[in-house]
């Protein structure tokens, strides 16, 4: 009936990159470098939705060798990966995702990334949920030079 799944992504953040996080493009003078626009909500979103039905993860669905996807809308891949999952008989219940980053705030964007994931996923905004955390300072995450971030889906039958 149920079913649940794990996600996880990390970027290196670099200048000359537009930094888009949850869909939103905030201000900053460095920005993720890697898959399509490098969106690492997005990306452990997708992975999240897929793993509850064991449907393998993102590079596999969308290799970065592909040239398609080259700067692409990272949107796009949580669509896709909620219709993989409803081709199988499952719908996503809720989603909840914690970003990890020192820099920059992003608090006042997370309504807007909220929106952005419940209109793609056709759901109401009460089940889609969007955290971010600093580090402390530690690591990859706590100097700056990388974003990382994690969710999990629950998935029900349709
Ligand atoms: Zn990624």
């Amino acid at each position: 009936m149920y079913r649940i799944g794990h996600g996880f992504d990390a970027h290196q953040l670099v200048e000359g990159r537009p930094f888009i996080l949850g869909g939103v493009h905030i201000p900053y003078a460095r920005g993720p470098l890697g898959h399509a626009d490098g969106d690492v909500l997005a990306h452990a979103i997708s992975d999240a939705i897929l793993g509850a039905c064991a449907l393998g993860d993102l590079g596999t669905h969308f290799p970065e060798s592909n040239e398609r996807w080259k700067d692409a809308d990272s949107f796009v891949f949580i669509a896709a990966c909620a219709q993989m999952t409803r081709d199988v008989g499952y719908e996503v219940g809720n989603v909840d995702a914690t970003v990890v980053l020192q820099n920059p705030k992003v608090a006042p964007y997370i309504p807007r990334m909220r929106e952005r994931i419940a209109h793609t996923l056709g759901l109401s905004l009460d089940v889609v949920s969007v955290k971010a955390k600093t580090s402390e300072g530690m690591g990859y995450t706590g100097d700056g030079s990388g974003i990382a971030a994690y969710a999990v889906a629950m998935m029900r039958r349709r």
